[in-house]
């Protein structure tokens, strides 16, 4: 079956009339459809179409945008069931978790279409008599939004309804390892009411998210994916003046103390290292264990990882899916080699799965890498599957260190009982996002959402924040004296 670009509700071939297959990666036999590998042409045709609906869109009061917007939410709620085996079948992740991927965008559309009521600008007091100050939020025009296959809906939906609450249009290009789950998109949007060239999707790869970037119409650029991707473009943003907000990589840390709840800990590792195959930005990818309870916590931690149900994430008794694609694959596997030359204790896991049905897809076991040192490549760079490194500290501070030394910073967690170590983590570890007693994985739509260091740029999505990207601030004084008053000048204080 082939699937087409979605421009002012058509849907429509794209001009390169070449084409991508989008396969099910716990069984590559089985191919969803073919997809447009789009090109300038058809970026260019959709920001022509966004920039025009912009005009009627941006001039909606917000609060019937958020009208259209909440209906987008409830018509997510109906087709949940039926989006998620969609999602399942073309990324891996189990059903449970897709589902949890929809509710998040249905969470996001309820909080954005409640926010248009909100918007708050402000209004101050001025320097000079009879003359007022306000400042508030405008919509900036057409916005083009990138992002990566791992949470096809949910980190869409982050971008796609506040972009649209706030007034703007929005050319999206999804990944092309989930463009199924983005054609479902669309359609809810169009059921939801979103008028014609609103909201336009064009697939295909770097090629037609190059053009995006490129576009001198497209004002704003919200991209979430690899750091070496979102540095190229905020490269090419910068040169272009343009707004850009990037969510990129991580290589998150769980420390847990000696006086952790372990069992609690042990749950929120295997969830954070194994949950979504260890394929989220969140995603634990080192453990920091506390000398004390270093061997007891591992042995906790092997049982558990081995017994695992792998397979066909459509399978609801699976635990955890495949890898997304060969390219994925190979390189995970490729890191797990790089460990074990490094010196590494390769401890469980480390090898591809290709038993059974299992031979049909990308499924990679679970592995844990102890004695990793903090120079190692497996401690230091973003592997994006299911590998845990582990190391051992002798102290909070140790600890802290441990954690701290990473180019990234996105997400971070500590399991402990003291207030002091729970406090001073809160306050130390370099991060977007601390959880304490908790994995790091678990945001919530009304919280802003975001890393520091190579993670990002500044920007936070999700709650109140994601609204500085997708506007600008209008200021306006109204002077009713009748006369000029000069600021600065009538108001020396010498
Ligand atoms: P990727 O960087 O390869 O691709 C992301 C998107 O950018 C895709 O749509 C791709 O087609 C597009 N793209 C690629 N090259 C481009 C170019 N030169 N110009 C414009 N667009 C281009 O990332 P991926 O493999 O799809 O996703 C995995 C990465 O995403 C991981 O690094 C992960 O940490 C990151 N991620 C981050 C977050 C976050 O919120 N921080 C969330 C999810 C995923």
């Amino acid at each position: 079956m082939r699937f087409f670009n979605y421009i002012a509700h058509e849907w429509i071939p794209s001009a390169s009339d070449r084409w991508f297959a989008n396969l099910n990666p716990a069984n590559t036999g089985d191919i969803i459809g073919e997809f447009p590998r789009s090109n300038a042409a058809d970026i260019e045709q959709a920001v022509r179409t966004a920039q025009e609906a912009f005009r009627t869109w941006s001039r909606m009061p917000a609060p019937r945008r958020g009208e259209i917007i909440r209906r987008a939410g409830e018509i997510f709620i109906r087709r949940k069931d039926e989006l998620a085996a969609i999602m399942t079948r073309e990324m891996g992740k189990p059903i449970f978790e897709t589902k949890g991927d929809i509710q998040e965008a249905i969470d996001t559309a309820f909080y954005s279409a409640t926010e248009t009521r909100r918007l708050f600008g402000y209004n101050t007091p001025s320097e000079l008599p009879n003359k007022m100050n306000l400042s508030f939020r405008t919509p900036i025009g057409v916005c083009g939004i990138i992002t990566a296959w791992n949470f096809p809906i949910a980190v869409p939906s982050w971008k796609i309804f506040p972009a649209l609450a706030a007034g703007n249009t929005v050319v999206w290009k999804p990944s092309d390892d989930a463009p199924h789950s983005a054609v479902i998109f669309a359609e809810i949007l169009e059921e939801a009411g979103v008028p014609p060239g609103v909201f336009n999707v064009v697939h295909g790869d770097a090629e037609a998210g190059a053009a995006l970037v490129e576009h001198p119409n497209v004002r704003v650029i919200a991209f979430t994916g690899s750091t070496a991707t979102g540095t190229q473009i905020a490269a090419r943003c910068g040169a272009l003046n343009k707004k850009v907000s990037l969510e990129m990589g991580g290589k998150n840390a769980v420390i847990i103390m000696g006086d952790a709840d372990l069992d609690l800990a042990l749950d929120g590792v295997l969830w954070g290292a194994f949950g979504t195959t260890g394929q989220r930005c969140t995603a634990t990818s080192r453990l920091i264990l506390h000398e004390p309870i270093y061997d007891r916590f591992l042995r906790m931690l092997v049982e558990q990882v081995q017994s695992l149900r792998i397979g066909s994430g459509l399978d609801p008794d699976i635990q955890m899916g495949p890898v997304i694609n060969q390219r994925q694959c190979d390189k995970i596997l490729s890191y797990i080699r790089i460990g074990q030359e490094e010196g590494a204790r390769l401890l469980t896991g480390g090898k591809r799965l290709d038993t059974g049905e299992l031979a049909y897809g990308y499924f990679i076991a679970p592995t844990i890498f102890t004695d990793v040192l903090p120079t190692m490549r497996i401690w230091r760079e973003e592997i994006f599957g299911p590998v845990l490194s582990v190391a051992k500290a002798h102290s909070f501070e140790h600890a802290l260190a441990l954690a701290n030394d990473s180019e990234y910073g996105l997400s971070s967690a500590i399991y402990t009982r003291s207030v002091e170590y729970a406090f001073a983590a809160m306050q130390d570890i370099e991060a977007g996002i601390t959880y304490i007693n908790a994995p790091t994985i678990g945001a919530e739509a009304h919280m802003p959402f975001g890393g520091v260091k190579n993670t990002g740029n500044g920007h936070r999505e999700g709650g109140w924040t994601v609204f500085d990207i997708f506007t600008e601030w209008k200021t306006v004084y109204v002077d009713f004296s009748g006369r000029l008053q000069r600021a600065q000048i009538d108001t020396q204080s010498d």
